[in-house]
């Protein structure tokens, strides 16, 4: 008899924890996404965002046959960074081992075309357009809204939260079961950008295996990452407080606003694309911390559901890929008994979580005089860490990018640089 396990959430973390489960042959899942079938439409139409994958990511990825061959054909490999400026050379740095990067929806794709072409309907639903709005966990069940509809409640023997910063589920288990959790906006906002890599009237051509990156001012930065073809997909970050975005009200004016501000960018961007940035949503990002990541033996949270952070490290979905590695390691070791399962993996992953915030509000700094600092240590450890490989450690953006380390390990080693950061902002 299979188990049923409904997971609210096809996001990264769902989507893949989806593939871990049905592989083991002892579970059927049902999966609740809120937002449309991303197999129906235009990716550029949605907000979204290239996500940068490194090993913690990847290798959760890997353990499914032929999923990060499918995830790499259709994504790109940055081997560095250019920081592009008006006045003065743009900087490089380089990167020894290759970051993956992939537009959220499409990695979101490929994990759920791979999850439906293998397995049936037998083992497998998946149904889009359909909320979960309420939880009920004495008769276990949920309530899920369909777009168009009656709202119905399905049963489950387990109830996976992988819906993302704002969980309904954690929200329900922070209302009736004392499960405490911090959540704040980071004072960024973003919004997402569609540019080309080329301009042949103007002669402009960016690296195709670079992300590129403009910081007008401590405030206000765009990054943007090459994504196969010709296209630059990516965001500009500004603060929620000092939006000058909000003023521009035709094309023009944000054709403009790149020109003048991100000149190399402005060249890069469309009529159309102009249009569109008018019409797209600012997005925010909530982090959140919680105490554990399980209720009972039935609930499990993952992902940004458990432990979403600010992207200014690019750890976040890898974090998430690698929750499910961590609990499948788990199943294996209790043979999927999950009333020992879910504490332990609480109790593994927290301490990480917990860590990887601290990475990713302090990593990196926002005065001018530590940003300089920051290059500087990120330049003498790679060359120290070169020569005297047992003394020096690497500094904390490349023991992030490439190692696996666990956070916590990552954390204990960067302390003196996040704690300096840390005292340098208000
Ligand atoms: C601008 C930006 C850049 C980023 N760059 C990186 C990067 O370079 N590298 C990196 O590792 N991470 C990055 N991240 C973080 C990364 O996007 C998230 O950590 C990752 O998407 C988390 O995956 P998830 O599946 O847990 O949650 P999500 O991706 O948020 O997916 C949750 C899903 O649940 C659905 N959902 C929510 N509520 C309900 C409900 N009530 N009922 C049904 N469905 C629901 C949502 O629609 C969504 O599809 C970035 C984030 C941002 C905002």
């Amino acid at each position: 008899m299979l188990q049923k396990v409904v997971i609210i959430g096809a996001g990264p973390a769902g989507l893949l924890l989806a593939h871990y489960l049905l592989r083991r042959g002892k579970y059927y899942v049902e999966l609740y996404e809120r937002r449309p079938d991303p197999r129906l439409m235009d990716v550029s139409q949605d907000r979204t965002f290239p996500i940068s994958l490194q090993e913690r990511g990847r290798k959760a990825i890997r353990e499914i046959a032929g999923l990060e061959e499918a995830i790499t054909a259709t994504s790109v490999l940055c081997n560095g960074t250019v920081i592009h400026r008006k006045q003065g050379k743009a900087r490089k740095i380089p990167r020894a081992i290759p970051i993956l990067t992939i537009d959220r929806n499409r990695l979101v794709m490929i994990l759920l075309q791979h999850l439906t072409e293998t397995y049936t309907s037998e083992k497998l639903i998946v149904k889009f357009h359909c909320q979960c709005v309420q939880v009920n966990g004495r008769s276990k069940t949920v309530t899920l809204k369909p777009e168009q509809g009656e709202a119905f409640t399905v049963a489950y023997e387990r109830l996976i939260a992988a819906d993302g910063a704002r969980s309904h589920i954690r929200d329900y288990l922070v209302q009736n079961a004392g499960l405490q959790c911090d959540q704040s906006y980071v004072p960024d906002a973003y919004k997402s950008v569609f540019l080309t890599r080329l301009n042949p009237a103007l002669g402009l051509e960016l690296e195709p295996d670079k992300i590129h990156a403009w910081n007008r001012d401590n405030k206000t930065r765009m990054l943007m990452v090459p994504q196969p073809g010709d296209r630059l997909n990516g965001v500009i970050i500004f603060e929620q407080e000092q939006n000058s975005l909000l003023s521009l009200s035709t094309k023009e004016e944000v054709l403009a606003f790149f020109q003048e501000n991100f000149p190399l960018f402005g060249q890069l961007m469309s009529q159309e694309e102009a249009e569109a940035f008018l019409q797209r949503p600012v997005g925010r990002v909530l982090t959140i911390r919680c105490n554990h990541f399980h209720h009972g033996d039935s609930v499990l949270l993952i992902g940004d559901a458990a432990h979403a952070v600010s992207p200014s490290i690019g750890q976040g979905c890898n974090a998430s890929l690698e929750d499910v590695l961590v609990f499948e390691r788990l199943l294996n070791r209790y043979e999927d008994d999950w009333a020992q399962v879910l504490p332990a993996f609480s109790e593994q992953r927290v301490p990480d979580a917990h860590a990887l915030r601290e990475l990713s509000d302090y990593s990196f700094p926002r005065t001018k005089v530590l940003v300089v600092e920051f290059f500087l240590r990120l330049t003498m450890s790679r060359l120290l860490h070169r020569w005297f490989p047992q003394w020096v450690k690497p500094f904390v953006f490349d023991l992030v990018l490439d190692e696996d380390l666990p956070y916590s390990q990552v954390l204990s080693f960067s302390q003196g640089w996040i704690n300096k950061v840390k005292r340098s902002q208000p």
